[in-house]
């Protein structure tokens, strides 16, 4: 069967391809600590699981609005208010099937054949998929592992040209946990606006910014002044909800009509009772988020102190996600590994230990390690890694 030409500009996931290749190897009775794919590994809080429950129960299984519950859409209204301190109106709201779908419908609206985009590197694996899925073009700018990878706006702004279209910005970012410093984003959004490019910031980390002060978004920064930002994010991490697949874009009301349109010929909408457990994750308690916190911010003190016994993985520390991102070429070097990619691979056969290796996220010469799992698994992992490098 010969496939549209579109398909052969981009590849699968890689992230959820490490996530399978460690669940074949699981299958197969191998015991694998698997610190690939991005996921809290949390149950749902309580109170989520069970307003989803009530949901079904109700009978809220049928169509709803294809932008999404107008509940939840006030609901999502007020918490970014909230952390925006302007307000933000729901018409600017868009219920979508987790960020990714939001992300998608956001680049296919706005870029087309020749167009290009702005991408930060390192950068999570499906932005510059989706770019080429659009027919457009990545513009991969890359930062500087010294300066723990944080995006230098002057940088971005250099890349710029006529055809830009878009820039996508994900701070604190998957997979290096850098953050966009405040006065970059200033600087950004005025050459933007100048400009007439649009700026998307992915937040699905914003909770999950290590150290104290409130959740970080761009919507901080433009101020009254929304029009030209779009704010993607999910309720994958935050809540520990990644397989509830409900996330939202909000955005200038002109884009958020046409992410509807998109949305009302791809998916219809996210599940109606899951859009209910979302309403209960925005409005029921904040405790659940804080325990969350505080142990992925135990595990970090855990795995810092870790990898400093790891020969050949160097790196700065993160300003927030749940991932680490260290350079491992020396590493590499001592296992006579081909690139990044045979490293994983190896580590994943030789010592059954899953990572996601660099180059997937423009990254190369690293590896990215999600620290989502248990202390012992993460303890165990470490041993494993230090004892296969040991091994000639
Ligand atoms: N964002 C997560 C990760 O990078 C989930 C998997 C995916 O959608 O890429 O691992």
């Amino acid at each position: 069967m010969r496939l549209a030409d579109r398909m052969g500009r981009f590849g699968a996931s890689p992230t959820m391809a490490a996530k399978q290749a460690a669940a074949d190897l699981r299958a197969r009775g191998v015991s694998i600590v698997d610190l690939s794919v991005g996921e809290p590994d949390f149950p749902t809080p309580e109170h989520i699981v069970r307003a989803g429950q009530d949901a079904l129960q109700r009978g809220e299984t049928h169509y709803s609005s294809a932008a999404g519950l107008p509940v939840l859409r006030e609901a999502l209204a007020r918490y970014l208010s909230r952390l925006a301190g302007v307000e933000v109106h729901a018409e600017r709201i868009v219920v979508t099937c987790g960020g990714k779908s939001a992300l998608l419908y956001v680049t296919l609206a706005l870029v087309g054949e020749g167009d290009e985009v702005i991408v930060p590197t390192p950068c999570w694996v499906s932005f510059p998929a989706q770019i080429r899925l659009a027919s457009g073009t990545p513009v991969l700018v890359p930062g500087s592992p010294g300066d723990g990878f944080r995006p230098r706006a002057a940088d971005l702004v250099a890349a710029m040209t006529e055809r830009t279209r878009l820039v996508i910005v994900n701070s604190p970012a998957n997979p290096t946990g850098a953050l966009m410093p405040d006065d970059q984003w200033t600087v950004l959004l005025d050459a933007c606006r100048q400009r007439g490019v649009t700026l998307l910031s992915d937040e699905t980390y914003n909770e999950l910014v290590h150290g104290d002060g409130p959740p970080p978004t761009v919507l901080r920064h433009a101020g009254g002044s929304q029009n030209g930002v779009v704010v993607v994010n999910s309720f994958s991490k935050t809540w520990a909800m990644t397989g509830w697949r409900v996330g939202y874009a909000c955005a200038p009301e002109p884009l958020a009509r046409a992410l509807v349109q998109l949305q009302s010929q791809d998916t219809t909408h996210p599940a109606t009772f899951v859009q209910h457990a979302a309403v209960a994750a925005l409005e029921g308690p904040r405790a659940p988020i804080e325990k969350m916190r505080s142990a992925y911010a135990e595990r970090l003190r855990l795995m810092l102190e870790e990898l400093r016994t790891v020969p050949g993985f160097t790196g700065a520390p993160p300003d927030g996600t749940f991932y680490l991102f260290p350079e491992v070429r020396a590493a590499m070097q001592r296992k006579q590994c081909a690139d990044d990619r045979d490293f994983a691979l190896r580590l994943l056969q030789e010592a059954h230990v899953s990572v996601v290796a660099g180059s997937a996220f423009a990254g190369p010469g690293c590896v990215r390690l999600s620290y989502a799992a248990s202390s012992d698994d993460l303890r165990e992992a470490m041993g494993r890694i230090r004892g296969w490098l040991a091994a000639d």
